[in-house]
């Protein structure tokens, strides 16, 4: 049995998920997410599929997060009609998610070619529009925790709680008929486990192949539960509140915010943190909402814990873009949720515009950032951003909470590989930057696994599976050189080499000094036009 596995995405990154199985007859998708973060990687969104879409037969769809699910419409829109397989919730995230992302698109090409036209470049089309979006959504089918479906003649898959997100999950594929079965297990996200919202993540004992994904491969977070991570929260609350508020907070729409809103009603429910109206600013996350509290529940606990968002008197909820303006005129203490996550899009970049300077302001940040994100640039300290083109100087508090991570950290990956023995063959490290996917093959390597096992594969790497080893073949080049995919691009040297430049001219003595620097930088940039690369 011929086998070969691709990676075209979330190989040294964190974004892009998208697996290629092909054998005999046969070739299926693992997940066709979006490139996320900086824009050479973006740029490939744009791209067309470094495979053929005509061959592929069927999608695995892991869980509905744009950097899994975002190319779904794309890969429509570019002829295929084969099953999408899903759980039940995935499917009902996606169809907000992805007409969301659809309206993104749209308005950023609309932006980006309204800076066209003036520049005299030619017009690009979006990736794909909400209406493709909405068609796509006809290709789902369901499938249940469990149960084993024929995803093609000869094929099969299983779908495990992967406890990352409602719906997520690990999914078995098993190839070939009888004795003869080489499985492959896909991790996607993984969950940390232990929260009251999600199943713990579970998954098969005995497979051939592992791909575990490695989003914190290189980190452990302390360990807190329930009530560990709201006290957290209410002290943060109660620091925002004394340095004068209000409290941003970039959520991601899906999960993330639903969690945080249970979150600050309990911390001001039990008197630990000041109360205050909370903003929901995102139209996303409210749909979102509709389906956890409609699909929210935890087969573990036999609960929806969502239940408290229906009728909570201090939660508002702002669907149209007037609402988000009005809350300009507010001078009380009150607590703004909005996307993106990473503050790459949304209504988000709106409110950072209008407080970022401001000292009183605090900017709290509870999920991963990619790098090269405004997010991650706000994390890092950076006192100066670019937003939309424009320059903000950054006064406001800018804190991190990292309890409230989606993703399992270093060592609930490993226990969860751990869990997943006897493993024959190999284990793929994707869905993590360099440095965690070195922090995960070391810490693997300390329980036992042998390093010829494990295996960082790089953007379109293409791997033959037997059923005990899988073998590096040459495919189709690589559309980014091995390394570049978690860097910071040209465009983010760029933009901080003039932010800086613009604040030194300004912080200058004199007009005299001023001139002097651009002259040294001039002369700089002669030197370096004289001096061959
Ligand atoms: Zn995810």
């Amino acid at each position: 049995m011929a086998l070969t596995l691709n990676f075209h995405g979330a190989a040294e990154c964190v974004t892009g998920y998208c697996a290629r199985l092909s054998g005999d007859g046969f070739d299926i998708l693992v997940d066709c997410g979006m490139f996320q973060g900086p824009k050479t990687l973006k740029a490939l969104n744009y791209e067309p599929f470094p495979f053929d879409v005509e061959t592929i037969d069927a999608v695995l769809l892991t869980h509905a997060h744009i950097d899994h699910s975002g190319m779904l419409p794309k890969l429509m829109k570019a002829g295929y009609r084969g099953p999408i397989f899903a759980t039940a919730p995935t499917r009902d995230l996606c169809e907000v998610m992805l007409a969301d992302s659809g309206e993104i698109q749209e308005g950023e090409v609309a932006f980006l070619n309204r800076r066209n036209q003036h520049r005299g470049r030619p017009l690009v089309e979006p990736v794909y529009t909400a209406r493709d979006a909405k068609r796509t959504m006809e290709l789902f089918e369901r499938v249940k925790f469990d149960e084993v479906v024929e995803v093609v003649p000869g094929v099969r898959a299983r779908y495990w709680p992967a406890g990352h997100m409602l719906g997520a999950a690990s999914v078995e594929v098993m190839v070939g008929e009888g004795e003869d079965v080489t499985t492959i297990l896909f991790s996607g996200d993984l969950g940390a486990g232990g929260q009251d919202y999600l199943p713990d993540p579970t998954g098969p004992a005995g497979v051939d192949h592992l791909v575990v994904e490695a989003t914190y491969g290189d980190r452990e977070r302390q360990a807190v539960d329930t009530a560990g991570r709201r006290a957290l929260l209410a002290e943060e609350l109660r620091q925002a509140h004394k340095a004068g508020g209000p409290l941003l907070m970039p959520t991601f729409a899906v999960g993330r915010a639903q969690e945080l809103l249970l979150d600050l009603l309990a911390v001001m429910e039990a008197g630990d943190a000041p109360r205050g109206q909370i903003f929901l600013d995102s139209p996303l996350a409210i749909e979102a909402t509709d389906v956890f509290l409609e699909r929210g529940w935890n087969r573990d606990t036999e609960d929806n814990p969502f239940r408290p968002l229906r009728h909570a008197a201090n939660v508002h909820y702002l669907m149209k873009p007037g609402d988000s303006d009005r809350l300009e005129r507010l001078r009380d203490w009150h607590i703004i949720l909005a996307g993106s996550g990473m503050c790459d899009a949304g209504r988000i970049r709106r409110h950072l515009k209008r407080l970022l300077w401001r000292r009183e302001v605090t900017v709290l940040i509870t999920g991963y950032q990619a790098v090269g994100t405004l997010g991650r640039l706000l994390a890092d300290g950076k006192k100066l951003v670019r937003i939309q083109g424009e320059d903000f100087q950054v006064r406001a508090r800018i804190r991190t909470l990292d309890v409230y991570s989606a993703h399992a950290d270093a060592n609930g990956l490993v226990e969860w590989v751990r869990a997943r023995q006897p493993i024959r063959g190999d284990i793929f490290m994707a869905h993590g930057e360099p440095n965690s996917l070195d922090g995960l093959a070391q810490r693997l390597e300390r329980s036992g696994f042998y390093p010829a096992k494990l295996v960082k594969p790089a953007l379109d790497q293409a791997f033959d599976l037997t059923r005990d080893q899988a073998q590096r073949v040459e495919a189709a080049p690589s559309r980014l050189q091995p390394g570049r995919a978690a860097t910071l691009d040209w465009h983010n040297a760029r933009a901080d080499l003039l932010a800086r430049l613009a604040a030194q001219i300004e912080d200058a003595p004199s007009d005299e000094a001023r001139l002097q620097l651009l002259l040294a930088v001039e002369r700089a940039m002669k030197e370096s036009a004289q001096t061959p690369a």
